[in-house]
């Protein structure tokens, strides 16, 4: 049974169903065909006993008389009759006593008929017993049972003509059965054809990944329902399949592109950097790198928002992107440093032209709201195969020819040389060298006074640190103070230089000098340190200084980072009577809406545009606007970087009577400030402690 039912299972669809439709047909048939042999059966054998009974009858009324008369001749001629009749096998006449009177008997058959009924039965009677039929009349005279008269039938020719029904009927069967077989095998294909494309379908779908395809099939069967639900199911999949494409191209792109510009990003840009070298190296070419840093984007980010900066760097991206050519690959690789790739360098005068068109886009003013920023970026350049091989040492490269490019005042190109690694290198040990700044005692303050232009009189010093080193001499803050803020060592130097400027302060004032207004550089970094505040008062308490005597000068990129935050810094500076200038106002990019709610004391004018007033025609407008702002604000306002007459009489026509610069007085030392101011106001050796005011100005 089991075998059978695997047998059934592996068949196909269309197998099944032909064996279904012809085993049901036969069946049926087989049912149809017994039906009808049976009856006929009972027909036959119905029609044989009304033939025989009518025979047994007509024979027994003529009986009668050749038993009263016991005239057996006359009783054998009577059973001579059934010789016509070729079913009939046997008769026998059987006297009331039950003696056999006469007997007929076919050739072919041995026995005379057994009594179906007893002698003195006054029925007739008939009864099938195996092959045969029986029947018994009673033989009467006068309503007196004389005797019985038997005759027995065959089957036989009603079995013959069943069996021949049979015969016809199997072969019948044998024809049905192969139409059956026939017909099952066109019309399954109304069902299995539908599944079979259904199933080829699926196949298609799920070999080629095509899930486009549907099943066309027009039915509203049930076949027509799981088509329209398979073709339904296919569009969610292709719907999905769509998204998951989209999704995954997204993925890719994002996973190679930058997501702010667009432009490939680090992975994609080493890729392609590969890429570029090996067909290089197979075809004899070279390859040129440019690092392009953008200069002081820092400051733009900070003061102008990061909305802006990322406006910014997408014009940046667009403008290179036009500059290069099809063949070069432009990427961000973070921040504010793009790098190009140029396969098709030939020589260095076409990579420097291409590092000016670079250089002259970047340079073109760029519209942000209503004012106009001015962008530049330092260029670093490394060819391949002259400077390196692979791709970390060009990078490597043009990493340091872009350091170059910046120390070289920002806004240009370098290619690489080799000595530019020995300068790099220097720059690491400069950081080594100034952590122990410190410790060695290497560090000191020089201070620059400002002055009260119209009497002459000192009204301040600005605390400018100097780095003597044993070896390299005095060092510019120019140039270490952006390295010990890229190193966090300004938070230990910024309060370094807090103490030791208060502590100056009050030295000059207990030797009887003015109390000049101490201003003291605070660096970014240092202003968002939370312990700002701390290390001010601590510098404060531990020297004695008067807080109204110390301004710290911040920048406007400083505070721009945070405006809110800031002024609640500034606040609490103000609240302690410690004044705030805003150091080279005007080069940062602080809002003036900004300006209004910062609690400052003072703006510093930068050196630039004092410089400004006696070069150009107009040169004192930047000048002037700030004094005019300082008006509106109710700010102190002084100009820093004065070094000729000219420009303190500018200064002073214009309403701005506080100034510092070289022509006033350079920085200096604390011990050489008053002497130099002897020799130089007065030409004196010496300054008498209670004359300081004649020398200086009885202002203070
Ligand atoms: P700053 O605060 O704007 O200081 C003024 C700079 O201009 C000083 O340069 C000063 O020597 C220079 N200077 C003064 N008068 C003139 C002039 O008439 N002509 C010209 N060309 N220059 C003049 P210095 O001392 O080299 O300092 C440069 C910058 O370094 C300072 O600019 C300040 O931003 C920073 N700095 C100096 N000391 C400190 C400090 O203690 N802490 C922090 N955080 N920064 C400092
Ligand atoms: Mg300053
Ligand atoms: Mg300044």
């Amino acid at each position: 049974m089991k075998g059978l039912r695997r047998f059934l299972d592996n068949l196909s669809i269309r197998s099944k169903l032909i064996l279904i439709i012809t085993v049901i047909s036969l069946i049926v048939l087989m049912g149809l065909f017994g039906v009808f042999v049976m009856t006929q059966r009972s027909l036959l054998r119905e029609a044989l006993l009304q033939e025989v009974q009518v025979l047994t009858q007509d024979l027994s009324r003529n009986c009668s008389a050749a038993l009263i008369f016991d005239d057996r001749l006359a009783a054998d001629d009577i059973l001579d009759n059934l010789k016509s009749k070729s079913q009939v096998v046997s008769g026998a006449i059987v006297t009331a006593d039950g003696q056999l009177f006469a007997s007929y008997r076919q050739q072919v058959v041995a026995e005379l008929p057994h009594a179906v009924l007893p002698s003195s039965s006054r029925e007739a009677a008939a009864s099938f017993f195996g092959s045969y039929l029986e029947v018994s009349q009673p033989i009467s005279f006068n309503e007196e049972q004389i005797g019985t008269l038997h005759i027995r039938a065959s089957l036989e020719k009603i079995h013959q003509v069943l069996l021949r029904y049979v015969l016809f009927g199997l072969v019948g069967l044998a024809g049905a059965g192969l139409l059956a077989w026939l017909l099952a095998w066109r019309m399954q294909r109304l069902i299995s054809g539908p599944i079979e494309s259904l199933a080829q379908t699926m196949l298609t779908v799920s070999s080629e990944q095509d899930y486009s395809r549907r099943v066309v099939m027009e039915r509203s069967d049930e076949l027509g329902t799981l088509v329209e639900n398979f073709n339904e199911m296919l569009n969610q999949i292709q719907v999905r399949d769509a998204d998951l494409q989209e999704k995954q191209q997204r993925l890719n792109y994002l996973a190679y592109h930058d997501a702010l510009t667009g432009l490939a990003n680090r992975l994609l840009f080493d890729d392609r950097l590969q890429h570029a070298l090996e067909n290089a190296r197979r075809l004899g070419n070279r390859v040129a790198l440019f690092f392009i840093d953008l200069d002081r984007f820092k400051n733009i980010n900070d003061s102008l928002g990061h909305k802006t900066g990322d406006m910014v760097l997408k014009e940046v991206s667009a403008r290179l992107s036009a500059v290069i050519r099809a063949g070069d690959t432009l990427a961000r690789l973070g921040g504010d440093e793009f790098v190009i790739i140029c396969e098709q360098a030939t020589d260095r005068q076409g990579i420097a032209i291409l590092a000016t068109k670079v250089q002259r886009v970047l340079n073109q003013p760029l519209q942000c709201g209503h004012q106009d920023l001015f962008v530049s970026g330092s260029i670093g350049v490394s060819v391949f195969p002259d400077d390196g091989e692979c791709v970390e040492s060009l990078m490597q490269c043009a990493d340091v020819a872009m350091y170059q490019a910046k120390e070289l005042g920002r806004n240009n190109y370098q290619f690489f040389t080799p000595g530019m690694t020995e300068l790099a290198q220097e720059a690491l040990l400069m950081e080594s060298k100034l952590r122990k700044a410190l410790e060695n005692g290497e560090l000191l303050l020089h201070y620059q006074p400002q002055v009260d232009m119209s009497s002459g009189c000192i009204i301040g010093m600005e605390a400018l640190l100097r780095w003597q080193h044993p070896v390299m001499g005095l060092v510019s803050p120019a140039k270490f103070i952006p390295l010990a803020e890229e190193t966090g060592l300004i938070i230990s130097i910024g309060k370094w230089v807090l103490q030791q400027a208060c502590r100056q302060a009050m030295l000059w004032q207990q030797a009887g000098y003015p109390a000049w207004t101490m201003a003291v550089n605070i660096s970014p970094k240092q202003f968002w340190q939370t312990d700002l505040i701390d290390a001010v008062e601590k510098a404060l308490e531990e020297t004695g200084l008067d807080p109204t005597l110390l301004e710290l000068e911040i920048t406007e990129s400083a505070i721009m980072q945070d405006a809110d935050k800031a002024i609640d810094t500034m606040h609490r500076v103000r609240e302690r009577g410690i004044k705030l200038a805003i150091d080279d106002f005007g080069t940062g990019y602080s809002s003036l809406s900004c300006l209004r709610r910062f609690p400052l004391s003072k703006l510093k004018i930068d050196q630039s545009f004092t410089r400004d007033i006696l070069i150009e025609e107009d040169g004192g407008a930047i000048a002037e606007g700030i004094m005019a702002l300082a008006r509106t604000l109710k700010l102190d306002v002084i100009a820093e970087g004065v070094e000729e007459a000219g420009q303190v009489e500018f200064l002073l026509a214009k309403g701005c009577t506080e100034g510092q610069g070289y022509h006033l007085g350079r920085p200096m030392p604390a011990e050489g400030l008053v002497d130099y101011y002897l020799h130089k106001v007065a030409g004196k050796a010496e300054v008498p402690a209670d004359s300081y005011s004649v020398l200086i100005g009885s202002g203070g």
